[in-house]
């Protein structure tokens, strides 16, 4: 019995068919290949949008599908429990939600069809060499120059970076020593070209997904481009919408668990030692009965910070507790289930490897399991 959860309705019901036919007929065979070049092929992206997949959270008016953006959740954890991750969808999702929930309406009524139908390839563009858990160390600047705003600056460890075509790039627009010194400006697919690609990076995992250098040596794009149309507000909008990435982050965990789960089951009742099926051993047993209770709370924590989300209260100790926690089962489970495999287990042939080197990220990017620590501090004192 497919589980469901108390926040979906009979319109994400009906989505979940084709997300699992997209992925088991669009993704998962095309992996491999995905992983030898390094990125997915782009088509991909369209593919996604035809089927509706990309259109969750945005209004029909905007090309989208009228459904909340929960159906984003499942297509994180479906991506997790397949775990064939090159395909930069989370990105997408926090993209397509800054600019619901940030953008003016004409940004919306241009940018979001073009994320809608998989004609933008989104980047959310943050970290730098010099700055990654303290955002407000960045040193890439927007500089007004007539109408428009002119970019420079050096990223680095951006997801889809080698292909994205929409990038929100975080950048310094003032220098008063405040956090009103930075902006999110937006690089649309006409001003795309400007964007020096660097490096594609070469990862422990998640070999499919482009994560690259960029450099902004003078990109040129209109001063309309400012998400929300006002310079100085791109802190307060980021620590709006982060809680909205840990949380895709959480379910992309959740899906994790599960995956793995399901295939260390498969391996214990067919693997034999001491003339029995390793299934039969107590320790076996147990082991995966910690996994499967890890499962059922991570499961119950993201569901209750979705019904949060979905009514908008989803608060940043909330978000963050969700990060930390599946992130950190999904580390443990899948480090529980590779041991069941013994020797087999560590071959890159054998899938649970997979998922032990895809899963070492989740701690690290969306704000590192430190940060997360200290968000919820915050929120007792
Ligand atoms: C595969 C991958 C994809 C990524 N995709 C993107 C992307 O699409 N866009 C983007 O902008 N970024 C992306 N990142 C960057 C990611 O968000 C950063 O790596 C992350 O935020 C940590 O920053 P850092 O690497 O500079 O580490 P640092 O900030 O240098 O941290 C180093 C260590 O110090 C700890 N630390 C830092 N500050 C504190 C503190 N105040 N208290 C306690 N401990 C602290 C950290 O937790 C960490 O353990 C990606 C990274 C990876 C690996």
């Amino acid at each position: 019995m497919p589980f469901e959860s108390s926040w979906q309705t009979e319109d994400h019901l009906l989505i979940e068919d084709t997300i699992k036919r997209f992925f088991a007929e669009e993704i998962v065979p095309n992996e491999p290949e995905w992983e030898k070049a390094g990125q997915v092929d782009e088509s991909v992206w369209t593919t996604a949008g035809a089927l509706g997949l990309l259109g969750g959270g945005i209004p029909e008016a905007f090309g989208g599908l009228g459904i909340d953006a929960g159906i984003d959740a499942l297509i994180c954890a479906e991506q997790g429990r397949v775990n064939a991750l090159g395909w930069g969808f989370v990105v997408h999702t926090i993209v397509k939600n800054y600019i619901v929930m940030q953008g003016t309406p004409e940004q919306k009524a241009k940018w979001l069809p073009q994320l809608a139908s998989g004609q933008a390839i989104p980047s959310i563009v943050m970290s730098e060499p010099g700055a990654g858990s303290d955002l407000k160390g960045i040193r890439t600047r927007a500089v007004r120059d007539g109408d428009d705003l002119v970019i420079d600056g050096s990223k680095i460890f951006i997801s889809n970076g080698q292909t994205s075509n929409m990038l929100i790039v975080v950048a310094r627009t003032g220098d008063t020593g405040s956090a009103r010194d930075i902006s999110l400006v937006v690089v649309e697919p006409e001003q795309a070209d400007q964007v020096i690609r660097g490096r594609n990076l070469d990862k422990i995992g998640m070999k499919a997904q482009d994560t690259s250098e960029l450099r902004f040596d003078g990109v040129r794009v209109p001063k309309e481009n400012i998400l929300g149309g006002v310079e100085g507000r791109g802190f307060g909008q980021l620590m709006q919408e982060l809680p909205w990435e840990r949380l895709m982050i959480a379910y992309w965990s959740l899906g994790a668990i599960e995956g793995a789960l399901d295939l260390t089951i498969d391996y214990v009742n067919d693997r034999k030692a001491f003339g029995r099926h390793v299934m039969d051993f107590q320790n076996t047993r147990f082991v995966l009965a910690r996994c499967k209770m890890k499962l059922e709370l991570t499961r119950a924590y993201v569901d209750k910070c979705m019904v949060q989300y979905l009514a908008g209260e989803l608060d940043a100790a909330s978000a963050s507790i969700a990060k930390l926690w599946a992130t950190e089962a999904q580390g443990e489970v899948i480090d529980a289930c590779l041991q069941l495999h013994g020797g087999y287990g560590y071959m890159s042939e054998y899938p649970i490897s997979q998922f032990y080197a895809n899963a070492r990220v989740q701690r690290i990017y969306g704000g590192t399991s430190e940060i997360m620590l200290e968000l919820i501090s915050r929120s007792l004192v």
